[in-house]
């Protein structure tokens, strides 16, 4: 789940907040590129009686690596006090930033209407895509008929206002931070990579070059490109056929709602493990030993 250490619109004392309130016991607090909001999510969870998960969802922008260009990898149960691991990830951010920077100048210099200061004053603590769409759709309403629309134009890969990253880690660094820092490699949602043509072929490689050790398998595909509207049947189809990906290949499996408060059309905890899925999964680190087949 993210807060507003990244895209969410919750803080993390809000998400714990709207867990109890919906009986979603175990949370896992995974912010792009930053651990910000992890500390405050434990104390609130452990005041409020939610377990929560130290979690990173790490976004690889790699362009030399093909089919690994902007995968996300989720590191689940990290050390988020760990120095080294914080050091990287300032670098991570700081190269984001930037970016991000880069690209509301193209956005400017083509009259959109978009000042740095109000997207960083929204983002409060990391900068996505996402808090430059909100800016520039509420003060430009005549110029965009959607964000997806925005997206299309300026912001997708492709778009006239995508920057890469200046700094960026490749999917094989990232897995080696995560497991350094104590915590389990997964790469997120398999399905949801519009530039991936082959999610299987992807997920194999993922292991056999870069060590990911777990796969997220339930996830709500309905709600993000490219399966955005797919029918309650597509999705279980979906998530059963990662399930079966995961088993062939001896990774693990863990399942996130990707809730990001108003950001996206998620609610808390629409998809996630049951409780004994989460105590297999955890049952296997912080050392996980894949095992075909075996785990829940
Ligand atoms: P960033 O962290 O700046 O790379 O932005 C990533 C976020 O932008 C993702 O988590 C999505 O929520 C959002 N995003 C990326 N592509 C699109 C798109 N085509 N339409 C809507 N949202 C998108
Ligand atoms: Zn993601």
């Amino acid at each position: 789940m993210h807060t507003t250490a990244s895209d969410g619109t919750l803080t993390p004392t809000e998400v714990i907040e709207l867990a109890v309130a919906e009986g979603v016991q175990v949370i896992g607090i995974a912010d792009h590129d930053t651990v910000g909001g992890v500390a405050e999510a434990l104390a609130a969870g452990a005041r409020l009686g939610v377990e929560v998960v130290p979690a990173v969802e790490l976004s690889i922008q790699n362009r030399i690596e093909k089919d690994f260009v902007e995968l996300h990898l989720l590191g689940y149960g990290i050390d988020y006090t760990n120095p080294d691991f914080v050091a990287v990830l300032d670098r991570v951010v700081q190269a984001r930033i930037e970016q991000k920077i880069a690209q509301i100048k193209v956005l400017q210099r083509d009259g959109i209407d978009v000042p740095v200061e109000e997207v960083f004053a929204l983002a409060r603590g990391v900068p996505g895509r996402p808090h430059i769409a909100q800016v520039v759709l509420a003060r430009n309403p005549d110029r965009f008929p959607s964000k997806a629309a925005l997206f299309r134009e300026y912001l997708a890969e492709g778009g006239k206002a995508y920057v890469p990253r200046r700094f960026s880690l490749r999917l094989a660094e990232a897995v080696d931070l995560v497991v350094q820092a104590g915590g389990v490699p997964v790469l997120a949602h398999p399905g949801a990579y519009p530039g991936v043509s082959d999610p299987a072929a992807m997920v194999r490689r993922a292991r056999d070059e870069a060590g990911i050790r777990g796969l997220e398998v339930a996830y709500p595909y309905d709600k993000n490109r490219p399966h955005y509207g797919a029918s309650p049947q597509q999705v279980a189809a979906l998530i059963s056929q990662f399930a079966d990906l995961a088993d062939s290949l001896g990774l693990l499996k863990t399942g996130g709602s990707d809730f990001h408060g108003a950001g996206k059309n998620i609610a808390l905890g629409e998809q996630g493990l049951t409780l004994e899925e989460f105590a297999c999964f955890k049952s296997q680190w912080p050392n996980p030993k894949p095992q075909s087949g075996s785990v829940f």
